[in-house]
């Protein structure tokens, strides 16, 4: 099991950092995760845009170029064959760097973190299961189009669901839909796709993206605007998105059961469809 860090590409145990590291100490960074299917990043351009964009929006420049970051991702991924398999899913992580000493005023541009590591990815060829979901308040700050590795509002609320029983947390700010704790949210009403438009309030996911371009090229217009939770629970169908899950039915919100509490038929021709794409790149 092989990562790079830094310049050097070392074995998983014997990846360390400082504790200086403000990405350990401030949670001072950002990150991607993208999707490996047949040895073959997916996307991979469309997620190094998030990840230049997001660095952009902290204010660190990026410490490779899209090159120097394919040449990367593609050695960790071959050096992975043998562990992972050739689906993977691959963590990349840039973080502000290591300072000396805790401060959080930084005390001057220092060389950035960088980890990029493999593990297995486990989506794709198993058929669809409809999940559980519970709609709770959008305790996040107001930069969520930043792929930030501060995750404690996402991980407390994930875990709380999972604790009672459920798949994914769905988030509302004032009954306005967000997104989930680590997917994005689409529904279908009276025929219509709807999902929340991009805004700081949404993660812009890059299987978001692919599934309205999806929509749009089987015939389907996706309306992007604001949903209330109302809406999202007399939905004839939702589902949720993201690069490890893919399309994820939800058959349930708490206690309401959506639709016919089965697939729905959109559900299952976007999910086709999104196989249907992968198959034809590889
Ligand atoms: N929103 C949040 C908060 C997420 O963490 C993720 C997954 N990282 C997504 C949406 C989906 O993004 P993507 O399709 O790029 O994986």
């Amino acid at each position: 099991d092989t990562v790079f860090l830094n310049g050097d590409y070392v074995a998983k145990a014997n990846a360390k950092i400082s504790v200086l590291d403000r990405g350990f100490l401030f949670a001072d960074g950002v990150y991607e995760v993208i999707p490996v299917y047949r040895g073959k990043p997916f996307r991979v351009k469309e997620h190094l845009n998030r990840l230049f964009d997001s660095l952009r929006q902290i204010n660190l420049s990026s410490p490779y170029s899209e090159s120097q970051w394919l040449e990367i991702i593609t050695r960790v991924i071959v050096k992975n064959l043998n562990v992972h398999g050739d689906n993977q899913s691959i963590y990349l992580q840039v973080t502000r760097g290591i300072d000396s000493d805790r401060q959080h005023t930084v005390s001057g541009p220092l060389p950035a973190t960088v980890l990029v590591m493999a593990s297995k990815l486990t989506t794709g060829e198993s058929t669809l299961k409809g999940e559980k979901a519970t709609l709770l308040e959008d305790i996040r700050w107001l930069h969520c189009d930043i792929k930030s590795i501060a995750l404690l509002a996402n991980t407390l609320l994930v875990n709380q669901a999972k604790a009672n029983g459920f798949d994914e947390a769905i988030l509302h700010r004032q009954q306005w839909l967000t997104e989930g704790a680590s997917s994005n949210v689409f529904l279908v009403n009276n025929g219509q796709v709807l999902t929340p438009p991009k805004s700081q309030y949404i993660l812009g996911g890059i299987t978001r993206d692919l599934i309205i371009e999806l929509c749009q090229a089987s015939g389907l217009e996706v309306c992007q605007r604001r949903v209330h939770i109302k809406e999202l629970l007399d939905a004839d169908e939702v589902w949720i998105c993201s690069s490890t899950r893919e399309i994820s039915p939800i058959i349930a919100i708490d206690d309401k059961i959506i639709g016919s509490g089965r697939i729905g038929a959109t559900t299952r021709r976007m999910a086709a469809a999104l196989q249907a794409f992968k198959s034809e790149l590889l």
